[in-house]
């Protein structure tokens, strides 16, 4: 028999190999250098009941890594005891090694890949978040961003809380802890009743796996199943690479609780219509992923068909900017019968180690990552399509790569409309000052990125996209905010309280 309070003793590996700060500092360099993306803040992913539970962790990890690439870590429980290992860089990186895998012993896991959009890039900060409670070990990851979590840290300081990261997704863990509830799973609905904002949460105790998804729904979590195991992740992807057969998504606003017994769902907040981010199906979702049964290549095509019969072009070729723009540019060329090309070819090795000098690099730029197929370019007129313009910097340097190689005239499409307003549910967006399409109108925009014509799919065109008649006003389908300024959920922290210039007194040095 274990009793409760064995289950608590803990053991935290917290480490970073040799490369570790310098992946980080690459991946942030080069973002610098030619990759004008909105990120998606992290990917998570659990396991309740296989015998080879952070083994298949670590894979589901690895499949989500294009939603998050600075830090991961994974949690596992054997029933008597909880083993942590959080790790700077990536999951490839990190846990291929046997060793590793091997001191997570326990038949479920949670674990997370993190970009990080609150709190610094410190190994504090790296989830799984751990906490010794009165009812046994508790283990959480997050993917999103709460919007009241510095009102309420506020608040658990001033009444005595300790809290040993900068990360919004402690305050979850402190209201656990005070919960008066007898029932883990109880106290879990107690806490996130207290948090807004968005959400896809997985939690671990010693005999069960929690999932959640934020009353909006916001960011996506699906639960599959592996022989007699269960499975939770941010997307199906993840499901396909340990061959757990899709079940269904964790509805919006639901608690689903996995224990011997199966799936307890429960459902604490007023049912309402879910409105998942729409940027899931623009970018941040892995083409081969199902969303909402519907795949994320397919919808991507489908932009392209829309903005081809929204805003035609007199051109030779139409070019991808890849690889994010390759599913709408085909999908424009099998509308428009405009012959599709290769004319950008992308080095798939940036982030791999590149030595200094800097200036010499930075005068690179955009071609360290993108170079231009002149045979397809010379002498044409082309039609670039892109997923998505937040900067800009990107595109301008890609318009001049295009003539450089002797194109004729560089027309840009964008598979979706201009991005306009800041994110505050977990994605690393620019402040609105530094938005293009913010600060520019679209005559403005094509101005700066010297293209010959430029031209945005309409909001209703991305509806139409995703198989909607168009977008219902009153009560839109999906959170489209960073396009139309209206934000699902109250913004608490963002309404006058100031954000503290520093979370923590603590400096952490990696
Ligand atoms: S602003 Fe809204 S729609 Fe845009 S990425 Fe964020 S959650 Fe998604």
């Amino acid at each position: 028999m274990v009793s409760r309070h064995d289950t608590t003793a803990v053991d935290i590996i917290d480490g970073q190999t040799t490369a570790d700060n310098t992946v980080a500092r690459q991946a942030d360099k080069w973002s610098r250098y030619g990759d004008d993306r909105l990120r998606e803040e992290c990917g998570v992913f659990g396991v309740f009941d296989h015998a080879d539970a952070s083994a298949l962790t670590a894979l589901g990890l690895h499949a989500l890594q294009h939603r998050g690439q600075e830090a991961a870590g994974i949690a596992t429980c054997d029933g008597t005891q909880f083993h942590l290992e959080r790790r700077m860089g990536l999951v490839g990186d990190n846990f291929n090694k046997q060793t590793v895998i091997d001191r997570l012993k326990g038949r479920s896991a949670i674990g997370h890949n993190r970009y990080s959009t609150t709190g610094d890039t410190i190994l504090r900060n790296v989830q799984p978040l751990f906490a010794d409670l009165d009812t046994g070990g508790f283990a959480v990851a997050h993917n999103g961003n709460l919007t009241n979590a510095l009102t309420l840290r506020r608040e658990l300081v001033s009444s005595g809380a300790i809290c040993q990261s900068t990360s919004d997704t402690e305050v979850i863990l402190h209201l656990l802890s005070r919960s008066k509830k007898r029932r883990i799973v109880e106290r879990f609905v107690d806490a996130i009743r207290q948090i807004e904002g968005a959400y896809a949460l997985v939690g671990l105790t010693d005999d069960m796996l929690i999932g959640a998804r934020d009353p909006v729904g916001i960011r996506p979590l699906v639960i599959g199943r592996l022989d007699n195991a269960y499975v939770l992740a941010s997307e199906t992807c993840a499901l396909d690479i340990v061959g757990a057969e899709f079940i269904r998504e964790v509805d919006n606003g639901e608690v689903v609780a996995i224990t011997k017994d199966g799936i307890e769902s429960h459902r604490p907040f007023p049912k309402r219509p879910a409105q998942p981010c729409i940027f899931e199906y623009i970018y941040f979702a892995r083409p081969d992923s199902i969303i909402n049964g519907r795949s994320v290549y397919d919808v991507r095509k489908q932009f392209g068909v829309q903005l081809a019969a929204e805003s035609p072009a007199d051109v030779d070729v139409v070019v991808p900017i890849p690889d994010s723009g390759v599913p709408a540019a085909i999908g424009y060329a099998q509308h428009s019968g405009i012959p599709f090309e290769l004319g950008i070819i992308r080095n798939h090795y940036v982030g791999r180690t590149f030595i200094e000098p800097e200036q010499q690099i930075r005068a690179l730029g955009v071609k360290l990552k993108h170079s231009a197929n002149a045979g397809v370019i010379r002498g044409k007129r082309i039609l670039l399509i892109d997923d998505s313009v937040v900067r800009g910097t990107t595109s301008k340097k890609i318009v001049q790569l295009m003539y450089e190689a002797g194109a004729k005239e560089v027309h840009m499409r964008i598979a979706c409309p201009p991005i306009t307003h800041s994110d505050y549910y977990g994605i690393d967006t620019p402040s609105k000052e530094d938005l293009l399409a913010a600060n520019l109108d679209n005559e403005g925009m094509r101005e700066f990125m010297g293209a010959t014509s430029l031209a945005f799919l309409s909001i209703n065109g991305v509806y139409r996209g995703v198989g909607e008649t168009g977008r219902d006003s009153l009560r839109p389908q999906f959170t489209d905010h960073c396009f139309t300024g209206e934000y699902p959920t109250p913004l608490t922290d963002q309404n006058g309280t100031e954000a503290p210039r520093q979370l923590s007194l603590l400096a952490e040095v990696l």
